[in-house]
């Protein structure tokens, strides 16, 4: 589904991923896990299109297309998602409103009618209340007055009423607390499914106890630098990245 070569990126003069190679199938979970500044976050950019990030050589496909040829908005529609680590707030767009939109984009892109007002409520409010959202705030600006664990719980509201093909969830569990992380591992364990995949940024074990992946990589100077199972991610809880270091 997704096939990263020997991916290279400078930001800002500084190359940040140096020859990262990685490769997701359809049903997969990866985990993504490596220390403070290795690239992660960088990763994900990248693969949403973000402003800033200079791909200097190797190629990305998705679904057999070439991904970095495509715009951000051609990215969602081609079913990209990314959950952001640092969620943003947009004051004045409703986040109903917001979510709606987004859809009705995909459902575009699809060749798709839009989605009745109606039937979207009925799908935001089943998320919203696995999530433990409150519909009011959902009126609300974007992500506006959202404590750090609600702007996360938001990113898997998006999730479940996009349904994208393959998610890349950037430290979706950092900032939660033991009950909210179980609520969003749920979600991304509902959001599974063999036509589908999802790179799990993390930099804790402890939402992999939730979300078993079927494959755990370590990202540390600009590249894969091990590959494993899930007792790779535990393997990493108890000795660090010590042996990693550059
Ligand atoms: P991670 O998510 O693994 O902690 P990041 O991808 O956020 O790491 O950052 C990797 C490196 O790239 C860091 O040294 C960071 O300072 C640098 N970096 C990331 N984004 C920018 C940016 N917009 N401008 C300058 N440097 C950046
Ligand atoms: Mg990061």
């Amino acid at each position: 589904m997704l096939d990263i070569r020997d991916l290279r990126v400078e930001v800002g003069g500084r190359t940040i991923l140096d020859g990262l190679s990685l490769a997701v199938g359809a049903g997969e979970v990866h985990a993504i896990m490596g220390p403070n500044g290795a690239g992660k976050s960088t990763l994900a950019h990248v693969l949403a299109g973000r402003d800033g990030y200079e791909v200097t050589g190797g190629s990305v496909t998705f679904a057999g297309a070439d991904l970095l040829a495509l715009e951000p908005h051609e990215r969602a529609a081609a079913g990209l998602f990314l959950g952001f680590q640092y969620p943003v707030e947009i004051p004045g767009v409703s986040n109903l409103l917001f979510l709606r939109t987004a859809l009705n984009a995909q459902r575009k892109a699809r060749g798709e009618p839009e989605i009745s007002g109606a039937e979207f409520l009925k799908r935001v409010r089943a998320e919203a209340n696995a999530l433990g959202l409150d519909m009011e705030m959902l009126k609300r600006g974007v992500n506006v007055g959202f404590s750090g664990g609600e702007k996360k719980r938001n990113e898997a509201l998006q999730l479940g009423v996009l349904q994208p093909r393959f998610a890349v969830l950037d430290e979706t569990d950092s900032g939660l607390d033991i009950d909210a992380l179980k609520v969003v591992a749920q979600a991304i364990n509902r959001f599974r499914a063999p036509d589908r995949a999802v790179l799990l940024i993390t930099h804790y074990q402890r939402l992999l106890d939730h979300v078993r992946p079927s494959h755990v990589h370590v990202l540390a100077g600009g590249r894969i630098v091990e590959t494993g199972g899930p007792e790779l991610a535990l393997r990493l809880e108890s000795e660090g990245y010590e042996r990693h270091a550059a």
